[in-house]
C-alpha cells in the first residue's frame, strides 16, 4: 500500500500535517509530521504533498543490516536516512526524521483529505 498524490487537488489546508503529528506524537506540529505541503509561490502556486513513497528498494537504508518490514513501521528515523533518500521525502527536524509508516495500515491523512489530493493505492 502507498499513498498516491494528486497535487493540483491539494488546497494547502495542512490538515494532513496536523493529524499526522497529532496521532503519532500527541501534538499539532506540522514540522514533526511525516507529510508536508510544499508550496511553489514563485511559479505554479501548486501545493505539493511530500511523503515517503514506500519504495521496494529502500535507498534510505543503504548500508544498514536491519529488517525492512520493521523499519517501515517506524515513524521516527534518524536524519541519516533522510539524507540518503533520493526523493527528499522525509521531514527533518533536529536529529530526527519523520517517516510515513502508513499509520500501521490506517492512513489518517488520507481520511481527512476532503479534496482527494491524497488517495490510497495498492
Ligand atoms: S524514505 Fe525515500 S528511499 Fe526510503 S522508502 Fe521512502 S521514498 Fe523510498
Ligand atoms: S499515512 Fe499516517 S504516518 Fe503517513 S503521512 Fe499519513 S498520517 Fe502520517
Amino acid at each position: 500500500m502507498r499513498i498516491k498524490v494528486d497535487s493540483p487537488k491539494c488546497s494547502g489546508c495542512h490538515l494532513c500535517e496536523m493529524v499526522c503529528s497529532l496521532s503519532h506524537l500527541g501534538i499539532i506540529h506540522p514540522e514533526r509530521s511525516a507529510i508536508r505541503i510544499q508550496k511553489d509561490d514563485l511559479h505554479t502556486s501548486l501545493n505539493t504533498p511530500l511523503l515517503c513513497r514506500q519504495c521496494q528498494t529502500m535507498k534510505c537504508l543503504d548500508g544498514e543490516a536491519v529488517d525492512l518490514q520493521q523499519e517501515r513501521k517506524k515513524f521516527i528515523w534518524h536524519t541519516k536516512r533522510a539524507e540518503q533518500c533520493p526523493f527528499h521525502a522525509l521531514t527533518v527536524l533536529g536529529e530526527q526524521a519523520y517517516h510515513c509508516n502508513l499509520c500501521l495500515g490506517n492512513p489518517l491523512c488520507v481520511k481527512v483529505c476532503t479534496t482527494g489530493a491524497l488517495t490510497l493505492s495498492k
